[in-house]
């Protein structure tokens, strides 16, 4: 192993490298440049200020538990919650290990269950699907994420997005040509009725970063990914993204950071139409009459009430 260089601002030890922006830095250095990038991506994109209650969306992994610490640590008023999924020990960790940190750290987080709120878990749902497990937890978790700030009162959801994911999500937005997608794909996304604002702090930071944060502060996070996560098309896609940084350092920064300021450039010409489903009053684009979240708390009932 070779020996890390000397931190670029105190000369001690070093504790990493940030090859993207030739830096050594120790411990102490690299934990303070990580705040000062949030600090600043939070002012930059008007995320949120010091007078607001922000709700932060806990999963129990390295990203949202390194926000949730460093929002914290800058002096913000949040509150966490996390969504206990149903996903046999993968969930079962993952809520320990929020219950561990907000406990630690005497901040309240809220817990749910999807059980609870739809009537069965994840591993069901999955199982009795056709459809891409992400796909389908990604609309159940975004879903329930914006009804629970909601029904809470809370006017903030912020979550653990990185470098990499946005990234990732990028470049999958753009081979497919989603041009919805890719206008709504910003760190910040205003709220609208029933729509909460959606803000993502972390995303000019890489992955690496967040872990070596954790590491830095003590934070103790799940280290499992979930069970139905094999063979997804985004982690392909981080695994492209990471091979053309390692031949080229910044490339993820640089594709990230510019696509933000070309955005408005996407704005689509024509909005798709937009009408509010029935059954959760939540504006949607979906063709068939109710949303998707909907459609598939239709089929656990029916599902329910059928065995
Ligand atoms: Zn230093
Ligand atoms: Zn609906």
């Amino acid at each position: 192993m070779t020996r890390l260089k000397r931190c670029r601002i105190c000369k001690k030890e070093g504790y990493i490298y940030l090859r993207h922006a030739n830096l050594p830095l120790c411990k102490e250095h690299f934990i303070s440049r990580v705040h000062f990038v949030v600090q600043d991506t939070i002012k930059k994109y008007e995320m949120f200020s010091k007078k607001e209650k922000i709700l932060v969306a806990v999963s129990g992994g390295k990203d949202s538990l390194a926000l949730w610490h460093i929002l914290k640590e800058l002096g913000y008023d949040t509150e966490g919650f996390h969504i206990d999924l149903g996903l046999g020990e993968f969930s079962n960790v993952s809520k320990q290990i929020s219950e561990n940190f907000a406990e630690k750290h005497g901040i309240k987080l809220n817990i749910f269950s999807l059980e609870k709120e739809l009537g069965s878990s994840m591993e069901n749902i999955i199982e009795k699907s056709y459809e891409k497990p992400c796909s389908l937890c990604g609309t159940v978790k975004r879903h329930l994420m914006n009804k629970i700030a909601y029904e809470m009162g809370h006017k903030v959801i912020a979550t653990g997005h990185n470098l990499d994911d946005e990234a990732s999500r990028l470049l999958g937005n753009i081979l497919s040509w989603q041009e919805e997608y890719l206008y709504r794909q910003y760190p910040v996304l205003p709220e609208e009725e029933v729509l909460v604002r959606k803000v993502k702090p972390l995303v000019f930071l890489s992955r690496k970063e967040l872990l070596m944060y954790c590491k830095a502060n003590e934070i103790e996070y799940a280290d499992m990914s979930c069970p139905y996560s094999k063979g997804a098309r985004s982690l392909v896609l981080l695994d492209v993204i990471e091979k053309i940084e390692e031949r080229y350092p910044a490339t993820k920064i640089r594709f990230v950071r510019g696509f933000y300021k070309l955005r408005e450039r996407f704005k689509p010409s024509q909005y798709v139409e937009l009408h509010k489903c029935p059954g959760c009053g939540i504006p949607t684009a979906s063709e068939k009459e109710l949303c998707r979240f909907c459609r598939i708390k239709e089929r656990v009932k029916r599902d329910v009430l059928a065995s």
